[in-house]
């Protein structure tokens, strides 16, 4: 496959020469075109994801798991070629957490899902309940981090015995199709399937009834059109949904010890990750030192171009996030905040760079506080009382992640338990693991990926009695 061990062959592979634009946000100039698939184009792919399913699934778990590492290898092989064309696509820089990064995690989540065990389970005396596949997998993805997210919408589907059909975004479709050409290309033929195409073809992906199970990650807002436009054919439904995820600082933190853990917290990914801390609440007898401490931590990390080695923080992906991000920060100060550092961006720069910014002195419910903001401003609020602080991190109608930091880790645990989050961190923010599962609760959505949970969530369960 020497054709696509390179970012050239790769991008020539799965560019087309008209269809959606995609930008380089770094430099705003072209990268290249994706098709613009038709609903005639998602008929067409469904059908042959059906037929390609019963041979698949007869394939049995350990040939499906044996395929699953092949497509590791794979990936590994074509590692650099695709971190180079996500860091030219989405923006983030190849090192630090950022593209390499996000290659090598495709890997590793597909060896998990093919070595994650499901046997099935004995109930009562004479009852079994076992897993078994749902047909055809949906799945409709985001920006941020293209290829890990469809990866982990689809490695447990296909290791189920699903064979899957995917949308990326419309942002970000190559690295995406480039995944799947890689994959794709050691799995049999219609068992995985990239469709690009805009929201109008996401929209046509919940309206088509050849799908037993629809994957989603991205906004509340589409989470809550999809639940709504999937309800004449049932399909399961696995929601990961926007996050502003808290971390609290407990009075007996070390400044020193937690802040770079609490900047990359925040600002991995430039700020543009779910389950990113999106608004830091400090005991007020440690605030002043944390925003010094994390000050400094931002002075010392480089924002540049994702494809160049020294960049630890890239470009916003799109423009429109870009003002997201301005206009609440803009509006921050307006009000009367304090920008700590950052807050200026060159707005006539081509690039979509807005620079790592601290802010203080918001009030909480101004809209940097609660409202996703998706990007590398980060509010910074004191607070006095535990009880209220908890009422404030359980306010919004989002709960994804949240953190808590302490130097007495049972002091954290109890605190943990009673945020309304899917994940609670102790002394870290934002980490995941293909054994561990991961999921939002409320407005974040519903269902869970990773490890065994993620197997079952992409199967239908079913009971033998005797
Ligand atoms: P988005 O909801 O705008 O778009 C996501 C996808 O849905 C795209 O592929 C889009 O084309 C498609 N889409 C749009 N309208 C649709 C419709 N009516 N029906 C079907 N599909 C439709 O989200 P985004 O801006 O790409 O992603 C950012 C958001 O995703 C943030 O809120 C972020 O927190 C969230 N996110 C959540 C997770 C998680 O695991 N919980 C992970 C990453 C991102």
């Amino acid at each position: 496959m020497g054709d696509i061990d390179t970012f050239e062959g790769l991008l020539a592979a799965v560019a087309v020469e008209d269809g959606l634009r995609v930008t380089d946000p770094a430099s705003g100039e072209v990268l290249g075109y994706a098709p613009d698939r038709t609903v005639e184009d998602l008929r067409r792919a469904v059908a042959v994801a059906k037929a390609a399913q019963p041979g698949w699934e007869a394939l049995g778990h350990e040939e499906r798991s044996r395929l699953l590492h092949v497509a590791a290898d794979a990936v590994e092989h074509s590692a650099a070629a695709l971190a180079e064309l996500i860091s030219r696509e989405q923006g983030k820089p190849l090192n630090g957490p950022g593209s390499r990064f996000e290659a090598g995690g495709v890997a590793a989540w597909l060896r998990a899902a093919a070595d994650t065990p499901l046997e099935p389970e004995r109930v009562g005396e004479s009852a079994v309940l076992r897993y078994r596949a749902v047909g055809v997998v949906g799945a409709i993805g985001p920006w941020n981090w293209p290829a890990l997210i469809a990866c982990w919408q689809f490695a447990g589907a296909l290791r189920m015995g699903n064979t899957v059909v995917l949308k990326p975004s419309e942002y970000t479709p190559l690295s995406v199709l480039a995944l799947g050409e890689v994959v794709g290309r050691v799995l049999p033929e219609g068992v995985l399937t990239v469709l690009s195409g805009g929201r109008e073809l996401g929209a046509a992906v919940v309206a088509d009834r050849g799908f037993g199970k629809l994957m989603f990650t991205g906004s509340t807002r589409t989470g809550r059109a999809i639940v709504a436009a999937s309800a004449g054919n049932l399909p399961r439904l696995t929601l990961e949904l926007g996050g502003n995820d808290p971390g609290i600082v407990l009075p007996d933190a070390d400044p020193a010890a937690i802040a770079e853990d609490l900047f990359w917290g925040a600002f991995i990914n430039t700020g543009q990750t779910c389950a990113a801390l999106k608004r830091l609440y400090v005991h007020e007898s440690l605030h002043d030192e944390v925003v010094e401490a994390l000050r400094a931590v931002v002075e010392r990390t480089p924002m540049g171009p994702g494809v160049e080695e020294g960049s630890l923080l890239g470009p916003l992906t799109t423009r429109e996030q870009f003002g997201i991000v301005d206009g609440l920060v803009e509006k921050a100060k307006a009000a009367g905040a304090r920008i700590v550092i950052g807050g200026e961006p060159d707005r006539d720069a081509p690039g979509n760079f807005y620079p790592a910014t601290l802010v203080t002195g918001v009030a909480g419910d101004a809209g940097l506080v609660v409202e996703e903001q998706f990007g590398p401003a980060l509010p910074i609020l004191p607070y006095r009382d535990l009880d209220d602080v908890i009422g404030q991190a359980n306010a919004l109608e989002t709960g994804l992640g949240a953190s808590v930091w302490s130097a007495d880790v049972e002091r954290a645990k109890e605190v943990s338990g009673r945020i309304e989050a899917g994940t609670v961190w102790i002394n870290k923010h934002g980490t995941v693991h293909p054994m561990v599962p991961f999921g939002g609760v409320k407005g974040s959505g519903y269902g869970l990926e990773f490890g065994q949970e993620g197997l079952k969530a992409v199967a239908v369960p079913q009971i033998i009695t005797t």
